[in-house]
């Protein structure tokens, strides 16, 4: 069988495509030059397949699609209380490129705006790095969130440099207050290598799947960040990725995403989906027209909305058998807390008597620690009672020591 999700991504590629709505972004010289009526879309899922369609070959600069993963490489060179000091995780409220810095500390509001990006960039690798040995850290740790060695388009990099100057206003900014020791100079060369980095659809949805999936990239194995580093970048994500239009961006398509000015967009959903859009025309946030429209589609055709009610944790149960001399509890899929809950809630309607009990985890895929605390609990409560409990674990949850 051939899997039928690439026709249905070219179906929401066609329906999408319509008008000439937006404008690409001119400021950097290199983007002007881009074709306008370029589309692609791929989605990688957290079990490897990466489905693409339209422009899949298309290269084009990450721009600001950088900023959440760069974000991620200082939590984990740096740590999370050394980044939160020099950059917030609050909404600005403002463009992309607004001088938006905490009154009093000078501390940029948020790591996906321009200024709070600069700073990330500062504090990836050691503190100690030059310019270039930063730029070469931060290229191979996108390239490990994208899974193959990226490049920076030198062209649009230069181009972008010459005209970098509300940039070099933002690090001196930041630089005068303190919050970077950097030379701003330097900085800004830096981070305007980091935006020129080269990619395509495909390299987005990889990226953003390994967001998606505890920072372990799903094609190479690869864990590049843990996984506190992946919920900080999400969540950061949701409530800023989208510049001033992350409120109506959330409410309506409910997916951490962020966009960048050639046009990209990523959205991750945590624990089901990585997306990559590329379609250069941007609204007046400097966000990309097409690409919000097909990740609208994506979230409604999918039920992607991060807010929308999860699956009832009735299902945990594959059955349940009191009636006789001994007692069958099998379970199936996650253990988190609303299934171990419901779990719980079966145990406790079971009598107190002499009769073996058998909890058979043999078709369970994972369990969380507060999961794992629950379940532990629930059957030195059945003992108590009386039950002599016999754990059936697979074994990769029987070296949880159940
Ligand atoms: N390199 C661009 C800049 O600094 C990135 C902005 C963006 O993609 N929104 O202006």
């Amino acid at each position: 069988m051939r899997t039928p999700v690439p026709e249905y991504l070219q179906g929401v590629l066609d329906e999408c495509y319509g008008g000439d709505v937006g404008q690409v972004a001119d400021y950097i010289p290199e983007l002007a030059a881009a074709d306008p009526d370029r589309l692609a879309v791929a989605l990688a899922t957290l079990d490897g397949p990466v489905h693409a369609a339209g422009d899949v070959a298309l290269r084009f600069t990450i721009q600001s699609v950088s900023k959440p993963f760069v974000y991620a490489l200082a939590l984990r060179d740096r740590g999370l209380e050394a980044v939160v000091e020099r950059v917030g995780v609050e909404p600005s409220g403002d463009a992309f490129n607004e001088v938006s810095l905490e009154p009093g500390t000078g501390r940029p509001r948020n790591p996906m705006i321009n200024v709070g990006a600069i700073v990330t960039h500062s504090l990836v690798g050691d503190p100690g790095l030059g310019e270039d040995e930063r730029v070469a850290a931060v290229v191979d740790g996108l390239s490990a969130f994208a899974g193959r060695p990226l490049e920076v388009d030198e062209a649009v990099y230069v181009s972008e440099l010459d005209t970098a100057h509300r940039n070099l206003a933002l690090a001196h900014m930041v630089r005068s207050h303190g919050v970077v020791q950097a030379d701003p100079v330097e900085l800004v060369r830096g981070y305007t290598r980091q935006c020129a980095v080269l990619v395509d659809v495909r390299d987005l949805a990889v990226m953003a799947a390994t967001l998606a999936n505890g920072g372990v990239n799903p094609v190479t194995g690869v864990s590049v960040v843990p996984a506190w580093v992946a919920r900080q970048v999400l969540s950061v994500m949701a409530t800023c990725g989208m510049y001033d239009a992350a409120g109506d961006w959330f409410t309506s398509i409910g997916i951490p995403a962020k966009s960048g000015v050639s046009g990209a967009i990523i959205g991750a959903l945590p624990g089901e989906v990585g997306i990559g859009v590329l379609s250069p025309r941007l609204d007046h946030f400097g966000n990309s027209v097409r690409g919000v429209r097909i990740c609208e589609r994506l979230s409604r055709d999918m039920g992607l909305h991060l807010m929308a009610s999860p699956a009832s944790g009735a299902n945990v149960i594959r059955y349940f058998d009191a009636d006789g001399d001994s007692i069958e509890l099998a379970l199936q899929g996650g253990l988190h807390y609303a299934t171990a809950e419901h779990v719980l809630n079966v145990m406790s309607r079971v009598e107190p008597d002499d009769r073996p009990l058998t909890l058979d985890l043999s078709r369970v895929t994972v369990v969380n620690d507060v999961a794992d605390r629950m379940l532990r609990e629930g059957i030195r409560r059945l003992g108590l009672d009386g039950h002599d409990v016999t754990l059936v674990a697979p074994e990769h949850l029987a070296r949880r020591q159940l």
